[in-house]
């Protein structure tokens, strides 16, 4: 078994973090709050960044526990060809979104490299701003996904607890744990600018899995300090597979992490998905959490679907998303509720200004 990096292990720099997450802290939530509410706009002001997923291909080689798409499950599958990506993305356009998140399965032969490489750059086309959420690649394919318009990845360790994570990976290419812990440098030395980073929150002991994230976002930034970062909070939500959380999170710890996050890294950007309620995520908004999903679907052909599909296999398609979303409010009801707060919602938050060759991220 390959030995596990220094970094993961390193606890040189987790005290602040540790000592806030800790189940003997004394300090309240609420002056928690505060003090993360501080931080947030000081450096964030009242803003936050939207994007919407697109979901391109639910084909998937792996056999996660915990996941709809998993390759045992029932769903139909099915993946997006060049004319559908471009009625999604207008049917994105339409709603204002300029910010989008491609996301897939692990590589197969109906949705491999070559296919997200052509489906990033029809996105780019259209689009600011093109991440990409799906299977780890190398460094040349990233440095070929930065070429295309690619700018940021997300690429999430679901559990740093190795025993867990050899558990819940039944089978297929992401059983491979050193792997997937290398892949968010291999995307910063293939020229992507950003990676967003985080825990399944649900799969394991999750004060521990923060830490764990933590040491892995310090040492990104050590090596990497010119790239972007970003940390999601994703808690388990209901899937075909109905596997159900063994270390369930509630509310009260999220806050906490998201908290103890913006204080331990002040300028790290700290996402909150549709998972979410529309309760809590109002809540958190200005709390901490500066980016955030709307509109999202996890189906395949889920936006343009919504609006015009009359067919009926497209419809049954439709219905079997990666999981269950909760806050189902539209881009328009959603930032109403953040106007409401005197929270501004930014749809584009940057302008292309450099098109040479890329600079390094290390120096
Ligand atoms: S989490 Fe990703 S890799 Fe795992 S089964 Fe689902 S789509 Fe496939």
């Amino acid at each position: 078994m390959q030995a596990l990096p220094e970094w993961l292990t390193d606890n040189r720099e987790t005290g602040t973090l540790a000592t806030l997450l800790s189940p003997a802290s004394t300090r309240p939530l609420e002056a928690l709050a505060a003090e993360s509410r501080a931080i947030t706009m000081r450096r964030f002001g009242r803003t936050m960044t939207l994007y919407a997923p697109l979901y391109l291909s639910n084909y998937c080689s792996s056999g996660c526990a915990y996941c709809g798409f998993a390759s045992d499950r029932k769903t139909p599958r099915r993946r997006l060809e060049p004319d559908d990506i471009r009625r999604e993305l207008d049917a994105l356009k339409k709603l204002g979104i300029s910010d989008i998140l491609l996301l897939t399965g692990e590589r197969t032969a109906a949705a491999d490299f070559d296919y997200l490489q052509r489906s990033v750059a029809i996105a780019a086309e259209k689009m600011q701003k093109v991440s990409v959420e799906a299977f780890p690649m190398s460094i040349a394919e990233y440095k070929t996904l930065a070429d295309c318009g690619c700018t940021g990845i997300t690429i999430y360790q679901e559990t740093y607890n190795r025993e867990r994570y050899e558990a819940l990976h039944r089978w297929g290419p992401k059983k491979d744990f050193i792997d997937r812990l290398e892949t968010p440098a291999r995307a910063l030395e293939g020229g992507i600018k950003s990676v967003g980073l985080g825990v399944l929150l649900g799969l394991s002991d999750p004060v521990e899995d923060a830490m764990s994230l933590y040491r892995h976002i310090r040492y990104l930034g050590r090596t990497y300090w010119r790239a972007g970062m970003s940390l999601s909070f994703p808690r388990m939500r209901p899937q075909t597979g109905g596997y159900e959380s063994p270390f369930p999170v509630d509310d009260h710890l999220l806050a906490r992490m998201i908290f103890a996050f913006r204080i331990a890294l002040p300028d790290t950007e700290l996402v909150l998905s549709t998972r979410e309620s529309a309760t809590f995520r109002d809540g958190m908004a200005g709390l901490g959490i500066t980016r955030m999903s709307i509109e999202s679907r996890t189906t395949v052909g889920g936006y343009y679907d919504n609006e015009e599909a009359t067919d009926k296999t497209t419809k049954e398609n439709s219905d079997q998303g990666q999981f269950e979303i909760c806050d189902d409010r539209t881009a328009k009801e959603f930032c109403a509720a953040l106007r409401s707060q005197n929270i501004v919602p930014i749809f584009k938050n940057w302008e292309p200004v450099y098109n040479g060759p890329s600079l390094s991220l290390k120096s």
